[in-house]
């Protein structure tokens, strides 16, 4: 039975004192949440505090992004021991955003999930498909190809500490949810290609999350298909009542 997992993504927004507010609440309100698995993932300036805010409560906390090399003169870049360093289990990589504006490959992407897992932090690595992908019916196709670049060389060991998220780029951001048909479908194709490149075990341990426009009002639907085990979200993660009633659909 795969334990959920519902993580914020807070991307370039709140300043210090809201980010801090917002963690303590969540980690007040969660309380008495249970059975699932919860992160923020702050701005990395704001990771140190919201650490301590969240510290002994059911809130993990996750970074956006990190560099593959451990130190050394990458200026502006951040390592994955420092992640943890300041208190972070998770780290997002190969967020669409970062692949799509910051011009982040799978070979990128790969790195740094390895790093991760080096420095003891859960990695949750995003894949997705464009619009276009979409339309042209290449999704599974292009879902695979950045999965198996993005994973390049993870052992059956290295794999079960990972956490994939389904996030379809045409649907983070834009209200536009994939219906829980569409996300079901590439959930069960991830599975299948996590089958074939590794075993069933793997395949079915495995946590995906959905991400994309999820909200309180569409996730109970999403939620409840077999193979989504959880959200990564965005917009709905900056409002202490959005991101818990997304946390509560998961009992409806
Ligand atoms: C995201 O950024 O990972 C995301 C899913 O954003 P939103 O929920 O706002 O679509």
């Amino acid at each position: 039975m795969r334990r959920p997992f519902i993580a914020g993504n807070w991307k370039m927004n709140l300043d210090r004192a809201a980010a801090v507010a917002l963690a303590q609440r969540l980690a007040k309100e969660a309380e008495s949440v249970e059975g699932v698995d919860l992160a923020v993932c702050p701005p990395s300036v704001y990771l140190d505090a919201v650490a301590r805010a969240v510290a002994g409560s059911n809130v993990a906390v996750g970074a956006q992004n990190m560099y593959h090399e451990p130190k050394g003169a990458y200026t502006g870049e951040i390592g994955a021991a420092m992640l943890a360093d300041v208190g972070c289990r998770y780290v997002i990589l190969g967020h669409s955003e970062r692949r799509h504006i910051l011009g982040e490959s799978d070979t990128d992407i790969n790195k740094k999930v390895l790093a991760a897992l080096e420095a003891a932090l859960t990695p949750i690595i995003c894949v997705g498909e464009l619009i276009e992908q979409r339309r042209a019916g290449a999704t599974m196709d292009v879902i695979a190809s950045q999965f198996a670049g993005s994973l390049a060389g993870l052992s059956t060991e290295q794999i079960a500490q990972v956490v994939i998220a389904y996030e379809p780029v045409w649907a983070i951001g834009t209200g536009e949810v994939a219906t829980p048909d569409q996300a079901e479908k590439v959930h069960l194709g991830l599975r299948k290609i996590m089958q074939v490149r590794y075993n069933e075990q793997v395949a079915q341990a495995i946590r995906i999350q959905y991400g994309g426009s999820v909200e309180p009002e569409n996730a109970a639907d999403l939620l409840g298909q077999p193979n989504i085990d959880g959200a990564l979200v965005g917009g709905a993660s900056l409002k202490a009542e959005s991101f818990m009633g997304i946390i509560a659909a998961l009992a409806k």
